[in-house]
């Protein structure tokens, strides 16, 4: 795995790094805060978390939700959950449903929902506004005659022949454009700020376009709508939002920001544009537009498939809102680029689990044992631990008999040195129950072993000898009376390269897909798993973590593979 133009941030290093870390030391953005609470310049602070409604949310906006409301939560202050939907061509219902839900499963609660399209009006007569003091004017041009004349960074832009008429006329044509009588794309209100700056985002932004096109909240209300930069500021300004977070990439756009803000801005207080670094992880893709194309493409089976990096998607594949906030956590807000590595975030929910999961036992690839010196029709119950992390989860009984099944790969004819499993002559502790020694297996006539023969020691109840006998290996194995088959959908990575937006240019990210991604197969789980309730987890003993499946019934139980019990991608990347 290597990275030329980013730092690639590994689990490893993260957690060395907390170590050191002192606890509850601030980060930057935090830093700033305690300083302007400090001298008055705030008594309470209010941020806000806002999303466009035009897709479902990822683990990188669950990094800006936790920033924002984090915020809020540290120095009480009030935290908005804003919808930016100011786009209405690829803007939903559906998604804002989908947000809202997502926001408050990770465990936040807004203090205003707001939307951006609930100030249509104001932003409407602060843009006459603007037009009256000759900072803004209809621009009659097309789109690709605008950005030709803004050049580039090095030379002076080029005025459009409209950018000085009378301020009158622009006043006519903006209410005219805002009554419908042009047609989508043949005008746009721009503002007047500096053709030679530097910053290309300052070079007359187009502040208003025709669009006629219905929105999913003001109906067909409007068919002009307001541009990002314009409303944002505008919008944080009406709200009364202290700190404006956003990502870096919005650096460039924040002197827009500020020249917005200062057309209307009256009294002291003032809105800060504050950027961080965004998100990027190994092996997967963020941008909505891609996952929207792998929705849509059926690549995955939907925005909450259990591989997409959607909270959704985390959601259904076992992930809790603790060990994703734990993981925003852990990875810090920073001011510089970087990509983490998608196993620290496996780390966090294995850490999770590890207190909260019930230990179950379950044979994904079964053979069948029998214990030949086992009575015949003889069944009898075996306490097992539900929780060894966590003595309030209790017990539960497990029921053992003469015919058991074991894993496949826990059998081996001729075993290699330090093989400590069950192989011929070899005695191993079957968890829970006793100790047994292979005496002979059954073949059938390709050779293939189809049964194996052991006896047990009556003495061993409990996995204990009393002669002092020890045994290296345990085994787990499920009772073939009673033991239930389920689904387990094997969830992989999604994209088997590490940077699937980083491929060559010639290729698509969609040719970095994991073939193998999801395996579909049928195991044999103790009995107790029959009554498992959708979003229900458990740890598979020795196998890993998984999660009851929104698609399960008692008849067919399903659950998802959430992670293995240890990484064993950073072997396989490592060879
Ligand atoms: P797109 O993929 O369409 O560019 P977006 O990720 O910018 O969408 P928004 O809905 O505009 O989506 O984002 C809402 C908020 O989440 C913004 O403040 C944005 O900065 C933040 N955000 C988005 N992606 C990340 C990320 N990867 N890491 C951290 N914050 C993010
Ligand atoms: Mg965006």
């Amino acid at each position: 795995m290597y990275r030329f133009d980013n730092i690639l941030i590994l689990h490893q290093q993260i957690l060395v790094f907390m170590e050191n870390e002192t606890k509850n030391q601030l980060n930057f953005i935090e830093e700033i805060i305690e300083g302007e609470l400090k001298t008055g310049k705030y008594e309470t602070i209010i941020t806000r978390f806002p999303p466009e409604p035009n897709g479902y949310l990822h683990i990188g906006h669950a990094k800006s939700i936790c920033l924002n409301f984090g915020l809020k939560n540290k120095f009480k202050g009030k935290c908005n959950l804003r919808f930016d939907d100011t786009n209405p061509t690829k803007e939903e219902m559906e998604y804002v449903e989908s947000i809202k839900k997502d926001v408050e499963w990770l465990g936040f609660e807004w203090d205003n929902l707001c939307f951006a399209s609930d100030y249509f009006e104001q932003l409407y007569l602060w843009a006459i506004e603007l037009i009256k003091k000759g900072k803004a004017y209809v621009d009659e041009q097309t789109p690709e005659q605008i950005s030709e004349q803004r050049t580039n960074p090095r030379s002076k832009g080029i005025e459009s022949p409209y950018r000085n008429r009378p301020f009158e006329e622009s006043l006519d044509l903006f209410e005219r454009m805002k009554n419908g009588e042009f047609e989508t794309g043949s005008m746009v209100l721009r503002a007047k700020v500096d053709m030679d700056s530097p910053n290309m985002h300052m070079r007359d932004p187009i502040m208003y376009r025709i669009l006629k096109q219905s929105h999913h909240r003001t109906g067909d209300k409007w068919c002009i709508y307001p541009m990002y930069d314009y409303a944002h500021g505008q919008s944080d300004y009406i709200e009364g939002i202290t700190h404006s977070i956003c990502t870096l990439e919005f650096e460039v756009h924040r002197p827009l920001y500020d020249w917005f803000l200062d057309q209307i801005i009256t009294g002291v207080y003032r809105p800060r544009q504050i950027e961080f670094a965004r998100l990027n992880l190994t092996y997967t893709v963020m941008s909505k537009r891609k996952l929207l194309e792998l929705v849509k493409g059926n690549y995955v089976n939907g925005w909450d498939d259990p591989r997409m990096p959607t909270i959704s998607g985390l959601r259904r594949r076992g992930y809790t809102p603790e060990s994703i906030r734990n993981f925003a956590e852990r990875i810090g807000v920073a001011k510089r680029e970087n990509t983490i590595d998608v196993s620290l975030l496996e780390y966090c929910i294995r850490e999770d689990l590890n207190f909260k999961a019930n230990r179950v036992l379950v044979v994904i690839d079964p053979i069948k044992l029998i214990i030949t010196n086992y009575p015949e029709n003889q069944t009898e119950t075996l306490e097992a631990v539900n929780n060894p992390e966590k003595e309030e989860a209790g017990k539960r009984t497990l029921s053992f008999s003469k015919e058991l099944y074991i894993e496949r790969d826990d059998f081996m004819e001729e075993p290699p040195k330090k093989y400590f499993r069950l192989s011929p002559g070899n005695e191993v502790r079957l968890r829970y129950a006793y100790f047994v020694k292979c005496t002979d297996v059954v073949k059938d006539i390709n050779g293939n072993i189809t049964e194996i023969h052991c006896t047990y020691d009556p003495e061993t109840k409990g996995g204990k000898s009393n002669d002092g006998r020890k045994v290296k290996g345990t085994i787990h194995w499920v009772n073939a009376q009673d033991a239930i088959p389920i689904e387990l959908r094997l969830y992989d990575r999604l994209f088997k390269e590490a940077f699937p937006d980083d491929l060559p240019e010639e290729k698509d990210y969609k040719e970095g897909l994991n073939p193998d991604s999801l395996k579909t197969i049928t195991a044999l789980a103790e009995a107790s798993l029959k009554h498992a309730k959708p979003e229900e987890k458990f740890q598979f003993e020795r196998k890993g973590y998984f999660v009851v499946d929104y698609d399960s019934t008692p008849q067919k139980p399903i659950f998802n593979r959430i992670v293995e019990l240890r990484d064993s991608w950073s072997k396989i990347s490592n060879k």
